[in-house]
């Protein structure tokens, strides 16, 4: 049995309900397999059964007051994964589905993506259980506050830096900030994603869907081929998916898809991306609403998806972004989209393809952005926040815009350049992981047993 295989046994042992976790461990450890085989040095100083257990991890109660008067509880988590390359790193996730599995593969995930940035920055991730859908504005500030009542005593601007993920923007981010300050008695950048008035940085917000077309942009280059004229089918429509197609329309494709929980639009002459925005941003509304205002649009709810099927991903395109959630792309999925003549998908979420889709993505041998490495952009101007904050400076959006597309170049590079040392150019899977690896493993030696 292998390295690889005994580390993956173990931990399957140990933990046989966590099955995100185990996902993102099972695509990892595949990937590591030639390095670990190769370069004995981590098998000897036990880099893997250290790295898959994390450092600290936190869970705690967050009880708040509905409108109504009644007491709610929900869960905290805060995992504090890996601190080789700097502090805990990671978005806080506010989803009825989120527990301490969900928290753990993000986790996992955040270490590898976030050495891939090159800026100095650990792993970690954290959340709850609460649902800001359908609360009111106060139900929502109430919750925060009490959320941050405990967490506050484990972070700070050098220990460990959350930001936000699903369910998590500028209005949470906001209200944990305040709670923060008000605890502490300081103003400092132990949250990123922080309003443009009082800390945040420019980009920061469109950064995760930029960052996820120019790495696409990157990897057709890689070919000889752009986004121009290209047809975009992009999943969600939250943060990373309008700003993936504020983008793709800049680069000169065209998105013509876009999801949420309740269902799909299909809008053949592209997406109109101000009446997306003030739906999503501002309203806050299903987009069904999208359909009864645009003509060219087709609405799908998803109790008319196929069975086992995920209707944006029949619509043909030439290029795909994965941008809602984990699991989002399953096998069927991944079939019809490369029998439909899809050649590049670039994952603007964590983890949203199956296990079963990427090997096909892989044996197809199109361009595929692993998560890890394609949406690493959002995180990435997260580190160029913290610059900003240590050194009291604010950077123009062209400059952080130009810096984050450096970065996702960087990132491409330095993914299919490893690829290439292993005779797999094309297989960024491979290469993100051994990539992003080597440096969190050999940090880890270098700082001893701890
Ligand atoms: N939640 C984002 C991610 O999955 C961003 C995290 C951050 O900015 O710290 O990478």
């Amino acid at each position: 049995m292998s390295y690889t295989q005994r580390i993956l046994a173990e931990v399957s042992n140990k933990y046989p309900h966590q099955v995100f976790f185990l996902q993102a461990l099972k695509e990892i450890l595949h990937s590591l397999e030639p390095e670990l085989t190769k370069n004995k040095i981590y098998e000897e100083h036990s880099i893997l059964e250290r790295l898959v257990i994390p450092e600290r991890s936190i869970s705690f109660r967050v009880p708040w007051v509905d409108d109504s008067g009644k007491v709610q509880v929900n869960t905290g988590y805060r995992i504090e994964f890996n601190s080789a390359l700097g502090p805990y790193k990671g978005g806080l996730r506010f989803h009825p589905s989120v527990n301490e599995d969900i928290i753990k593969f993000l986790g996992f995930e955040q270490i590898l993506k976030n050495s891939l940035t090159t800026l100095a920055m650990g792993g970690g991730k954290g959340g709850s259980d609460f649902d800001p859908k359908e609360k009111s504005e106060n139900e929502v500030m109430r919750f925060c506050q009490s959320f941050m009542n405990e967490l506050y005593r484990h972070i700070g601007e050098r220990s460990d830096v959350p930001a936000g993920d699903i369910g998590v923007g500028a209005r949470e981010i906001g209200y944990l900030f305040g709670q923060y300050k008000k605890l502490t008695n300081r103003f400092d950048g132990v949250l990123t994603g922080k309003g443009l008035r009082w800390g945040g940085s420019l980009v920061r917000k469109e950064a995760t869907g930029y960052g996820s077309v120019y790495f696409a942009q990157a990897m057709l280059e890689g070919k000889g081929d752009s986004l121009e004229g290209k047809i975009a089918c992009v999943s969600g429509s939250g943060n990373v998916a309008i700003y993936t197609i504020e983008k793709l329309y800049a680069l000169g494709a065209k998105p013509v898809t876009a999801s949420d929980s309740k269902g799909m639009i299909y809008d053949c002459e592209g997406i109109e991306l101000g009446l997306l925005k003030e739906l999503k941003e501002v309203q806050r509304v299903s987009l069904s609403e999208y359909a009864k205002m645009r003509p060219s649009a087709k609405y799908i709810p998803i109790e008319e998806y196929t069975k086992g099927r995920n209707e944006v991903w029949s619509i043909p395109c030439d290029v795909a972004f994965p941008s809602a959630t984990q699991n989002e792309l399953n096998g069927a999925d991944a079939k019809v989209l490369l029998e439909n003549g899809c050649i590049c998908v670039s994952e603007g979420a964590n983890m949203p393809s199956t296990l079963e889709a990427i090997d096909q993505f892989i044996q197809a041998r199109i361009c595929y952005g692993p998560a890890k490495a394609s949406n690493a952009g959002g995180v990435a101007t997260s580190g160029l926040e913290m610059s900003q904050n240590a050194s009291m400076h604010s950077w123009s959006f062209d400059e952080v815009d130009e810096k984050l597309r450096g970065i996702m170049r960087g990132i491409y590079e330095n993914a299919s350049q490893t690829a290439e040392e292993f005779a797999e150019r094309d297989n960024l899977v491979l290469g993100a992981n051994i990539a992003g690896f080597r440096k969190v493993a050999m940090a880890m030696i270098e700082q001893g047993v701890v």
